[in-house]
């Protein structure tokens, strides 16, 4: 097993948390190393347009936002190296994170490994992710849905919010849940189930997203659950709202997670974690925004933190 020289800081991911990190920490003369792993990038990179991203009164492609921050990143001197962290040893200075038979050591370490979307896995859906129809956020796409009819599979929180949130545009909004009431909130689910213009599809289970010959989504198959019925919704536009998975893996334990898996930031802080000159950042801290701009700020907080730090225990 090899180590490498000590770096001041490691920034694991490269979404708009880990890379936020990087320019402030390249700014701050730290010479980061930046670790990428499967999807660089990250969320972004798989959404078409980015509307709400201040800064582009015209949008920006989430891909050339995530270039055009990492070429920033590099600019201020960022290295960058593709790494997938598979355990951590935060029980002595430098901290260790182990990389296969590699060992990088760091003073102080960026987690923003962020969160993966969960999906129902259904014939179709990996097809028409992404600018064909099936998407995870209503928030990024559901303006290009205008007039038309769209599907919410899922039954929870996500799934309503989601739902109410696309009646500003569609014209009207399956809400597609494989049990016959809503794991959300009595208030969101009241709000979701009573709007005109969302239909609850009840004891409905997705089988199959339609249109993948010709690229983009024309329909959702779903199957009853107590008839076995088939029902086709005649939908353009279908955002699944199961839940997300935090990349969170290899690093908790030691640190702490919430019960949804999200890291747990210490008290008084959101991006503390609970061991000194290690910072958590972006989705895989944060269950409740989940935006760009969001993940942006954590991670020049925890940026801003990490020199800090460094600067108080250097020497
Ligand atoms: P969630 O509460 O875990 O709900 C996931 C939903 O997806 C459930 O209804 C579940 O069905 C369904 N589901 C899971 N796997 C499925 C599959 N393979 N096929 C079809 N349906 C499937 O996730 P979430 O809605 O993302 O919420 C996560 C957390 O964030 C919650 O604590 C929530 O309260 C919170 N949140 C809060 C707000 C808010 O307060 N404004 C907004 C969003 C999220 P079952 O019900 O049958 O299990």
């Amino acid at each position: 097993m090899s180590s490498s020289p000590i770096e001041n800081v490691i920034i694991v991911g490269t979404g708009c948390a880990g890379l936020t990190a990087a320019i402030y920490t390249a700014r701050a003369n730290l010479n980061p190393l930046v670790l990428e792993g499967t999807l660089p990038g990250g969320q972004l990179t798989t959404t078409s347009e980015v509307e709400n991203f201040p800064g582009f009164p015209e949008g920006v492609d989430g891909f050339h936002l995530m270039d055009s921050l990492r070429k920033q990143a590099t600019k201020f001197g960022t290295r960058f190296e593709q790494a997938a962290v598979t355990a951590v040893d935060f029980t002595s200075m430098p901290r260790k994170l182990i990389c296969g038979d590699r060992t990088l050591l760091a003073k102080a370490v960026i987690i923003a490994t962020g969160a993966s979307p969960r999906m129902t896995g259904i014939p179709g859906e990996k097809e028409l992710y992404g600018g064909k129809g099936v998407t995870t956020c209503a928030t990024c796409d559901g303006a290009f849905y205008r007039k038309m009819e769209v599907a919410v599979i899922g039954g929870g929180d996500s799934a309503a919010e989601e739902a109410l949130f696309l009646t500003r545009f569609a014209s009207k909004v399956y809400l597609v849940h494989r049990r016959d009431s809503l794991r959300a909130s009595k208030i969101m689910a009241d709000r979701a189930t009573s709007h005109p213009k969302i239909e609850p599809v009840w004891d409905s289970v997705p089988q199959e997203v339609l249109g993948v010959a010709t690229g983009a989504v024309t329909g959702l198959r779903v199957k009853h659950v107590k008839t076995g019925q088939d029902r086709v919704l005649p939908v353009k536009g279908i955002f699944v709202a199961i839940g997300h998975v935090p990349n969170t893996g290899p690093f908790a334990p030691p640190l702490a997670v919430d019960e949804g898996g999200y890291f747990k930031p210490s008290a008084g802080s959101q991006v503390k974690s609970s061991i000194p000159g290690v910072y958590v950042a972006g989705d895989c801290a944060d269950h409740v925004y989940r935006q760009a701009i969001t993940a942006a700020g954590m991670g020049c907080q925890a940026a801003i933190e990490a020199e800090r730090w460094l600067a108080e225990h250097e020497g």
